[in-house]
């Protein structure tokens, strides 16, 4: 029995922290699908240069390839997990609908993170990551500038190559196109949390988990201390 999370929501609406509040609060795999795609470039795996050429210009990746990095996710996938930034078309979220249903799974919950476009654009222009250990900080806040070390690993910082306003303006186009119509078919299968993401990350994980309370996905999973 499979049971999962997803979290959904326009870019930098703060999927990618709530991931690493659900890791480190409640002991959730949580794996970002943009993050396996930059990985599969980095190895130089045929369908991670091919999706290169889409993600690095801020154009969603093919279905193909997203949902067959997803189904090679999931034949090691723990009984419950989350799942950050899949699916991200109604397409994608009818595949995994059935590939779930072949592991006797389903999708709990659909957290749809919001946040406006102006917040949006402040965060991906001081969005930094670190290279080793994947922490996603804010330049200003976390740290002076990109030539800070990392503060959890000492490791070099460094921006995503699609976080700059071209490529944003892309991936803001091919979210309302594409994506926002995910959320209806979450509404209508009575799944989707909405949850404003306009504020501090503490907060916003407050109401994750009491969206997830009552949640079966909640008796499963293993509390960190
Ligand atoms: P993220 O790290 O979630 O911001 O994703 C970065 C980029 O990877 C996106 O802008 C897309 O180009 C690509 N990507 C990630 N997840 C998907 C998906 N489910 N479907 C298509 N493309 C995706």
């Amino acid at each position: 029995m499979h049971s999962c999370i997803v979290l959904l929501g326009p870019p930098a609406a703060g999927k990618g922290t709530q991931a690493e509040f659900l890791k480190s609060r409640l002991g959730f795999q949580a794996p970002s699908v943009g993050a396996m795609l930059r990985e599969q470039k980095e190895i130089g795996a045929p369908a991670g240069l091919k999706a290169a050429e889409y993600f690095e210009r801020g154009l969603l990746v093919p279905d193909e390839i997203t949902i067959e990095v997803v189904r090679h996710w999931l034949s090691t996938a723990p009984p419950v997990w989350a799942l950050d930034g899949f699916p991200r078309t109604v397409r994608q979220a009818q595949a995994f609908d059935a590939m779930l249903a072949d592991m006797a799974g389903n999708v709990d919950v659909a957290i749809f993170i919001e946040a406006a476009e102006p917040i949006i654009r402040d965060r991906v222009i001081h969005r930094l990551v670190c290279g080793p250990c994947g922490a996603i900080l804010r330049e200003g806040m976390h740290v002076a500038s990109s030539a800070d070390p990392c503060p959890r690993c000492g490791g070099k910082l460094g921006r995503r190559k699609d976080d700059n306003l071209d490529a944003l303006a892309d991936r803001l186009s091919e979210y309302r196109a594409k994506t926002a119509p995910v959320n209806a078919y979450y509404e209508q299968r009575g799944m989707l949390r909405r949850i404003t993401g306009e504020r501090p990350p503490e907060a916003v994980f407050a109401d994750i988990a009491a969206a997830l309370d009552g949640a079966p996905i909640a008796n499963a999973s293993t509390p960190q201390s």
